[in-house]
């Protein structure tokens, strides 16, 4: 059918169906606005399709593929065969089946869903083109628009994603067949989980970073662990050395990096990852149409109400800033949302957990004590190393530690650092803490499941108030 330049009206028109624009639509659409979402790829968006679920299908796998070979002091002797094919196969039908979650849901809400490329073409309209000979392009008067266009992987000058050599996070997602060897570019948290995944599945891993340790931006002792763990697994680091060119080399490739005094290393690998952080989509959406200003790193910054410097446009999820995670689009999209349709709604960035699905897992959430104390709290810290927990050693996964940072006058948990087995899930507990204004009290006065895991995070509190049963006090 040729679509031609057909106009039509709507309250909302949501950019992009990741989880921030997805969940914007179904809001909006629940709260009574009619919603159009546009989506160029794929529903779902980037979580979805090619980050979040699908890292987690192979973290799943791979664990269980080395657990299993790895459990002779249980008792248990087996060696475990990899077909990479069955398990991206697998993989796409989780996928698959979240990614048709979404589309029904936004139908059953009436959510108007529209395939196409989206752009400005002034402050109260966009052009959505579609693919494909003779498809043309419509355009949608909107009172309100929500931007949630995502993020692209950032690229290393000099590697290009090919797919074959380079990969992108994307790409090493997709694979039919483990590589004997691969060269990470980035100690981030994406570098970090898929070193570990390959790892696990029997690649030769080695990574490079530019910077000098593993998982910027988290504590020394936290990121220690994982990437003591990690060179337990068999992956090599190389810190202080950056990527600077690559060639083919035989059936694989070579890979030149240079330290800051210019000297030159070289890796040989099948392929090289390259994961060194994701800039936003924000460029190809036409945002000067509409007036709206990015800042230098491509960010729509917003206020508190998810709203751009244009007062109907709001910017969700990846666009909107770090930290880039699927739960902070959500919550944005909400907001937005919520506020579009004249809700009393608010973002609130104190407590918004973040985690790292390595081995074992990070989950981190609102002050570490540093920060605690920049801000001028009197900050007390709890920890519970997870070697005296019985559930941990239970598991066989006793590494790690369970971290609470209070303000001492007051009580009042102020965050938490995780590294332990199922800190992604640990850390929700603290992160209601926070939003509750809990305190150390009640957080040590809550009867925890024994034996689970769970139960460090009460000894940690009771290790800050000088009371732990399991674990010396302070
Ligand atoms: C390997 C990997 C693992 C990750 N793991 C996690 C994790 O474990 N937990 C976590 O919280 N986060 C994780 N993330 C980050 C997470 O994927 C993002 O933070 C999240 O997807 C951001 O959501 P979004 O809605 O802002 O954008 P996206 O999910 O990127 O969605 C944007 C959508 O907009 C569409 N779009 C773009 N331009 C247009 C246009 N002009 N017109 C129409 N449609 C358009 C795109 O096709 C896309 O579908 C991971 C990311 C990667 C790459």
């Amino acid at each position: 059918m040729v679509v031609g330049d057909i106009a039509t009206g709507t309250d909302v028109v949501v950019i992009g169906a990741g989880p921030g624009g997805y969940v914007a639509a179904i809001r909006a659409a629940q709260l009574g606005k009619d919603v159009t979402l546009v989506e160029k790829n794929a529903y779902g968006g980037t979580c979805l399709n090619y980050g979040c679920i699908p890292s987690k299908a192979f973290v799943t796998a791979s664990s269980l593929a080395h657990d299993a070979g790895n459990a002779e002091e249980m008792g248990i002797h087996a060696d475990p065969a990899i077909d990479m094919a069955a398990m991206t196969s697998w993989k796409d039908g989780v996928v698959d089946q979240l990614t048709g979650g979404v589309e029904k849901l936004c139908k059953a809400n009436g959510v108007n869903l529209m395939e196409g490329t989206a752009t400005f073409a002034d402050e109260n309209k966009v052009r959505v083109g579609h693919d494909g000979e003779g498809q043309g392009s419509e355009s949608i008067e909107f009172e309100h628009a929500v931007v949630s266009t995502g993020s692209r992987p950032v690229q290393v000058p000099n590697f290009e994603f090919d797919g074959e050599h380079i990969l992108s996070s994307r790409d090493a997602l997709a694979l039919d067949a483990v590589p004997e060897s691969l060269l990470v570019v980035g100690a981030g948290y994406i570098g970090m989980e898929l070193s570990t995944v390959f790892a696990k599945l029997g690649t030769d891993v080695t990574v490079v970073e530019m910077l000098d340790s593993a998982l910027p931006g988290y504590e020394d002792d936290v990121a220690r662990v994982v990437r003591s763990r990690a060179e337990d697994l068999g992956v090599d680091f190389h810190f202080g050395e950056a990527a600077s060119e690559w060639e083919e080399m035989g059936e694989g490739i070579t890979v030149r990096t240079e330290n800051a005094d210019g000297e030159v290393s070289e890796f040989g690998a099948e392929k090289a990852l390259v994961a060194v952080g994701r800039s936003p989509v924000t460029d190809t959406i036409d945002l000067d149409a509409a007036g709206v200003e990015t800042n230098d790193k491509g960010f729509i910054e917003t206020d508190d109400r998810a709203r751009s410097n244009v007062e109907h446009i709001y910017a969700v999820g990846d666009v909107a800033g770090e930290p880039m995670l699927a739960h902070k689009a959500s919550k944005e999209g909400q907001v937005a949302a919520e506020h579009i349709a004249g809700e009393p709604a608010a973002l609130d960035y104190q407590a918004v957990p973040a985690a790292v699905f390595t081995d074992p897992e990070i989950g981190t959430v609102g002050l570490t004590e540093a920060e605690a104390e920049e801000q001028g709290f009197e900050p007390v810290v709890g920890q519970m190393p997870m070697r005296a927990s019985g559930r941990a050693l239970s598991m066989n996964e006793s590494e790690g530690f369970v971290r609470v940072v209070a303000d001492e006058p007051s009580g009042f948990v102020l965050g938490a650092q995780i590294v332990a087995p199922e800190a992604s899930e640990l850390v929700a507990e603290l992160a209601l803490a926070i939003e509750m204004g809990a305190t150390l009290e009640d957080v040590a006065a809550t009867i925890h499941v024994h034996p689970t895991l769970s139960e460090a995070t009460m000894e940690a509190a009771e290790n800050a108030l000088g009371h732990a049963i399991h674990t010396l006090n302070r």
